[in-house]
């Protein structure tokens, strides 16, 4: 903090600087050369195997059972390591992924609509506004292609159209048909079939299975990541794990921001102990605001509900032409309204990226042509696509998000066009990984939304599930091989334990971080602190971000954390199942990770994606990149609480999609 106010009070941009320190660039080791479709061979090949009989041998830790973690246990244990598996939910089909609604891309061109896997790595670079690498997104394109067989051998029931073949739609920022789904549930879908392939595994002993169970810290020894320390959430009991590698698939830190569409629990500790014990954090302030979730209702919300990307296929927003124009929808008429995304990007109309949707949804509610309570909505429309397809259509597309919708608004979205607004909903940031998604603690891996790979500066819809189930069942199972193979176990090797030095600080550390939030014994409760940063994030660091807003956010967080260690009250003990103290230790994390977001977004001085700096906007108020000077991926180190971190960049090159100006117009 000391750092903060030397900034707030010099008040330049190169103070900016004083707030962090520059380190050594951070170079992708493991990325290989040439033509970039032979990329992911070339490093299968060059990757060190494992015998099999000398897999069982290992044990690898994996957290998370979401699509990313639950493809890769089950992965891991079918290739016959021992996997140790965590997830804090009580059954790992629970987990958040769960909740994905639109769909998962894939370049199979059945539609023969022009797409390929060249297509689906173009369309990626460039709606991540060149902010990811391309060796990366084009694996990532090449493997997607292999996740729909792998989910269709499976069972996972997509949807078809009437000649057999698998159906698709469009999602955001694309000109083709390439998002397979199942209803408006295929994240529930995909994740059943992960969850069988994983239950084969428990049932068969391969996979040791531990729910309701929450890693609060990472053991690293002589460099290495070597086990975990986790609580029991039911019981409260403490205990360590150890492996030859941990991967983290914990999912992403949305929930930072406090409302936000992503499942209540989901949250930030496991990937912000990893960054504490040497993981370094990249992009943080990277974070996706979706267009289409169901408006604010007031200050007693704690959750915010999402209508899928999908519905943009068919339904039409809109706002009125006037400002304060309060009529109901249906009395508005024709030539009264603005579409405005199909006026402003008649190429791609409804289907912009989110980002571009989404700040134009704030400009026409800034301008006060917002709709319903507090002027902080848009219209989704329906009617058109009502009269073209007949009710019957809309409802088999879309019928269970029409549903959610009614049950929480009690509206019909039938007759009367659903209002939405933009919310946090993805964190393209993440821990920094390499090519084989290890991080820079060897032998500790991140994958999924829990790595910042693949998505750059703004990710497309239904990208997610390719990238946690491409991670998860291909990539990592073949990229940990090299790494388990350079360090082979040495059998009967025990040498890591609960007495060795270094497992016995991290454990005091858990176990008085527990302690001190039980003490306090102060009069404010988890969820207000945690409301508060919220607050604060979405104003300073949301859809919008200002030089000065930051600065302001900047000097407020160690305040909120100083008194949140004042003020905190967590009722009852850690011997029992305790959600205060689970939540209270969540928001510990949140209060530095926003202070790095933050200090990100200050230090990227200028607009990507969904990053808006309102000083770098183009006349026509679209995010102006400054790629003489940000093309790189900013990696950081953490120091201590509230010390200035070290800045790592790591040079993006653009070799196959050349940098251009974002055009959808
Ligand atoms: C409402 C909604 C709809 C979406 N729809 C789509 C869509 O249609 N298409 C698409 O591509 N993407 C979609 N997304 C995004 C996508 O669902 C997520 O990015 C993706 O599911 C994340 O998967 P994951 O495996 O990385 O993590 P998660 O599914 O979040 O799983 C995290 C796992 O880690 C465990 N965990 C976390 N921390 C700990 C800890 N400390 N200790 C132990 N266990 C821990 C949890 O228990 C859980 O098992 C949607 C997101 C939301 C919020």
């Amino acid at each position: 903090m000391d750092e903060m106010a030397d900034i707030n009070d010099m008040g330049d941009i190169a103070a900016e600087f004083a707030a962090y320190t520059t380190g050594a660039p951070v170079v992708d080791t493991k990325a290989p050369g040439g033509p970039v479709n032979e990329r992911w061979d070339t490093r299968r090949f060059e990757a060190k195997l494992v015998n099999p009989a000398n897999r069982r041998k290992h044990t690898v830790i994996v957290v998370g059972t979401g699509l990313a973690g639950g493809a890769a246990g089950a992965t891991l244990a079918e290739q016959g390591y021992h996997v140790v598996q965590f997830c804090y939910q009580d059954s790992p089909r629970r987990a958040h992924s769960i909740a994905a609604q639109g769909g998962i891309n894939a370049a199979k061109n059945y539609r023969n609509d022009g797409d390929s896997v060249h297509r689906l790595f173009y369309d990626t670079v460039k709606g991540g506004d060149f902010r990811a690498r391309e060796s990366n997104v084009h694996r990532l394109a090449q493997i997607s292609v292999e996740i729909i067989d792998q989910c269709v051998a499976q069972g996972v029931p997509f949807a078809r159209e009437y000649g057999g073949l698998l159906d698709t739609r469009s999602f955001g920022g694309v000109q083709v048909s390439r998002t397979f789904y199942a209803r408006g549930q295929t994240g529930q879908q995909l994740l059943l079939g992960a969850y069988q392939a994983l239950s084969r595994q428990i049932a068969a002993g391969t996979v040791e299975m531990h729910a309701r169970t929450e890693m609060l810290d990472l053991i690293v020894v002589d460099g290495r990541a070597r086990g975990i320390v986790a609580r029991d959430l039911v019981t409260g009991k403490i205990d360590t794990y150890y492996a030859d590698a941990v991967v983290l698939a914990s999912g992403g830190y949305g929930n930072v921001f406090y409302l936000s569409t992503n499942a209540m629990n989901s949250n930030a500790t496991a990937i912000w102990r990893a960054h504490r014990r040497g993981a370094y954090f990249a992009n943080p302030c990277f974070t996706q605001i979706h267009p289409t979730c169901i408006p604010r209702t007031g200050e007693h919300q704690s959750k915010l509900t999402l209508m899928s990307e999908s519905l943009r296929n068919d339904g039409r927003i809109w706002v009125p032409k006037a400002k304060g124009d309060d009529r109901p929808a249906n009395e508005i008429p024709e030539d009264e309204r603005d579409y405005y995304l199909e006026r402003i990007y008649p190429a791609f109309g409804n289907l912009v990226p989110r980002d571009i949707a989404s700040r134009a949804a704030k400009n026409v509610c800034d301008e006060g042509r917002g709709v319903g309570p507090g002027g902080q909505g848009v219209y989704l429309d329906f009617a058109d696509a009502i009269a073209r397809m007949g009710r019957k259509a809309v409802e088999e597309k879309y019928g269970n998000l029409f549903d959610m919708y009614a049950r929480i608004t009690a509206e019909d979205p039938y007759t009367v066009p659903m209002r939405i607004y933009p919310a946090v909903h993805y964190t393209m940031g993440g821990l920094w990984v390499d090519y084989d998604l290890q991080t820079t603690v060897p032998g500790l891996f991140a994958i999924g939304e829990a790595n910042f790979s693949d998505h750059g500066a703004n990710r497309l819809g239904a990208s997610a599930l390719m990238q946690g189930l491409a991670d998860g069942y291909f990539v990592l199972p073949s990229t940990i091989n090299d790494y388990l193979a350079r360090n082979p176990h040495r059998s009967g090797d025990d040498d890591v334990n609960d007495e060795h030095p270094v497992v016995q600080e991290v454990l005091a550390d858990t176990e008085d971080r527990l302690r001190l939030l039980l003490a306090v014994d102060g009069d404010r409760t988890p969820d207000s602190f945690h409301r508060e940063l919220g607050e604060l994030m979405w104003e300073f660091c949301g859809m919008a971000r200002t030089e000065p807003g930051l600065r302001k956010a900047l000097e407020r967080i160690p305040q909120i954390r100083e008194e949140f260690w004042r003020r905190i009250k967590v009722p009852g003990t850690g011997e029992e199942f305790n959600q205060s103290l689970e939540k209270a230790n969540r928001i510990v994390d949140y209060l530095e990770l926003a202070e790095l977001m933050c200090l990100d977004a200050l230090h990227r001085d200028e607009s990507c994606g969904g990053h808006f700096r309102e000083e770098s906007q183009t006349p026509d108020g679209e995010a102006a990149r400054r790629d003489e000077e940000f093309t790189y991926a900013a990696a950081w180190e953490f120091t201590d609480t509230g010390e200035a971190p070290v800045l790592h960049k790591e040079d993006l090159v653009f070799e196959y999609v050349h940098p251009t100006q974002r055009s959808y117009a």
